[in-house]
């Protein structure tokens, strides 16, 4: 028996036989052409194109697959292909290299994976995924030889596999695959969302497994905990039976309250956003319960397809967002890029990118690029109630110069008799120490904070959020942090503005309780979470959430507040720990 721990990124439990699926990369050789046969290649390319995107179209509508989340993905992967400017560029290399459509497919499709791979940030980073699955797609229309579907399984399997791509993921049944557990992967990432869709209980970022593990050997695989057990003993596979028949039981008590107020036992209403990236995921917000968006991260925008967004492309993403709420909150941050985060063409050279030109200051630094976005944003805020986030500010001059910009985009509009709500609420995000600790000042300027408390542990602990070495010092129940976020919880209610926390913590079951102590009403979270933190709500009371805050703020140690925070969530939901 061995058991190993990676990220747990779908939940549930299964017991079946292992498939592992050999997923070693395909490489394509370099092959050159003659410059008499660079037209040739050229329409080889437009064909596979062509067929790529008549596949995909009948898989997009496919009456076998009824997830639109899955739908959307394979949306967002036409869009790619229909984007002139990508054929452009492996047309482009054919001309210049004069190699084969194969390799030119292959090569440009590796670079754009590779950017992703390497942005600093996990949700963009694991999009690469979704480029080797178009490249995948692109090369056997090219090539002829039939895709790696998964053959029809005789029996339940748990899958096992170095890395898989979304539409892998898609195309399991969930009746024979009980589990998947990859190699490689992030909590964020296509095929976790996938996963998530399917119910589908997952594990990534295991490291080395496919060689541990036998076509024979029994797996157990905890989509909770991130932890899979290879060939378990039989009294660990009666423990785990139990334990998947209590999850069973939870999940649907947790279905059960999704249209049931997220309210304290005493009555104390707390208002639950849901995180977005795509605007594709908004539908899941609803599903789970959110009564709106606290947090639409705009970086897709510029990233994902490679090109800068027009403004008719933001304007389109925040109005199906918006359209589709119905006059509930959708906050849309404008765009947090810089650091590693960066689209073509922008590229920065610094020694410390996380200290560096990124997120608001990248912005007042390339004016015609946030206007673009707030002309996008300040025409979608006339289809319902829109509110205008900027991230990273750190000092009130910041947010000055920013609300000025907005301002004159404001007035461009006007001159164009373009409507927009010259009301739309501005707020920011409290993710810098500096910010935290002048937030009485900026509170007369904004109309709500939104605590990010990802970079704010990362700048107040001075631990970099991505880097594994450090990732045990990364915590939020730290008393500086908590000194922090109670100071401008303090703040925001002295002045009478919004105030949400929209970092991780809020997805976190250990924290509902200390955050609502401390005075937090609005949280904003990863939609899956939602009906499991609305459950924790609804099991306390506000009298019970103040003393656990008071008791923590008198403690002057990341372990005992750790320790203390959990066992008073796990007394409340034993089941989810
Ligand atoms: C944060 O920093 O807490 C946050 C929500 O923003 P992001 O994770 O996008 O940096
Ligand atoms: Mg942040």
């Amino acid at each position: 028996m061995e058991i190993r721990k990676g990220i747990a990124v779908s939940p549930g439990v299964s017991i079946a036989r292992a498939l592992v699926i050999d997923s070693r990369e395909q490489r394509i050789p370099r092959r050159s052409i003659l410059p008499s046969q660079r037209a040739n290649e050229v329409g080889r390319v437009s064909e596979a194109f062509l067929g790529a995107i008549q596949e995909l179209t009948t898989l997009q509508s496919g009456t076998n697959i009824d997830q639109d989340n899955i739908r959307d993905i394979f949306a967002v992967h036409l869009r790619f292909l229909q984007d002139a400017s990508f054929r452009r560029r492996i047309t482009d290399f054919i001309e210049k290299e004069l190699t084969t459509a194969e390799y030119a497919v292959s090569t440009i499709l590796r670079e754009i994976a590779s950017h992703f791979a390497g942005i600093d940030d996990p949700y963009i980073s694991e999009r690469a995924a979704d480029i080797f699955d178009i490249e995948k797609r692109l090369l056997q229309k090219l090539v002829g030889k039939a895709r790696d579907m998964m053959d029809p399984l005789g029996e339940e399997v748990i899958v096992i596999a170095n890395d898989l791509t979304p539409t892998q993921t898609a195309g399991f049944s969930k009746t024979q695959v009980r589990g998947f557990a990859t190699e490689k992967g992030g909590r964020t990432s296509h095929t976790a969302i996938i996963a998530r869709t399917l119910g589908i209980p997952a594990v990534v970022a295991l490291g080395d497994i496919t060689g541990s593990v036998s076509a024979d050997s029994r797996i157990i695989i905890d989509g909770n905990r991130g932890v899979i057990v290879i060939d378990p003993s039989e009294d660990t596979i009666q423990e785990y039976r139990e334990y998947a028949q209590n999850l069973r039981r939870l999940g649907l008590k947790l279905d059960s309250l999704r249209d049931k107020p997220a309210a304290t036992r005493d009555g104390v209403a707390v208002t639950l956003l849901g995180n977005v990236e795509f605007p594709d995921e908004a539908k899941m917000v609803k599903e789970k319960g959110g009564q709106g968006i606290g947090l639409y991260r705009t970086e897709f925008l510029y990233l994902y397809s490679g090109t800068e967004p027009t403004e008719e492309d933001h304007y389109q993403a925040y109005a199906e967002t918006v359209r589709s709420f119905e006059g509930k909150p959708v906050v849309i941050r404008t765009m947090d890029l810089g650091a590693d985060k960066v689209p073509h063409g922008h590229k920065l050279h610094e020694a410390n990118p996380v200290l560096g030109l990124r997120s608001i200051r990248y912005c007042l630094q390339n004016l015609p690029l946030f206007k673009t976005q707030l002309r996008g944003l300040l025409r979608a805020s006339v289809l319902g109630d829109i509110r205008i986030m900027f991230p990273l500010i750190g000092n009130l001059q910041e947010l000055r110069q920013a609300k000025m910009i907005l301002r004159d985009v404001m007035e461009d509009l006007d001159e164009y008799a373009i409507p927009y709500n010259p009301l739309v609420p501005v707020g920011i995000m409290i993710e810098t120490p500096s910010a935290a600790l002048t937030a009485s000042m900026l509170a007369g300027d904004c109309d709500f904070f939104s605590i990010g408390t990802n970079d704010l542990i990362q700048y107040t602990l001075a631990v970099d959020r991505a880097n594994e070495h450090v990732s045990t010092m990364f915590t939020a129940a730290d008393p500086a942090v908590l000194g922090l976020i109670r100071s401008v919880i303090h703040d925001a209610h002295k002045a009478k503005i919004g105030l949400s926390v929209c970092g991780e913590v809020a997805s976190e079951p250990e924290f509902i309780m200390l955050l609502l102590g401390m005075g937090v009403r609005t949280l904003s979270l990863a939609p899956p979470m939602i009906p499991e933190v609305k459950q924790i709500i609804r099991s306390v009371t506000i009298e019970e959430c103040n003393f656990l805050a008071r008791k923590v703020g008198a403690m002057d140690s990341q372990r005992q507040i750790k320790n203390y925070i959990r066992d008073a969530a796990m007394k409340i939901m034993p089941e989810a720990f």
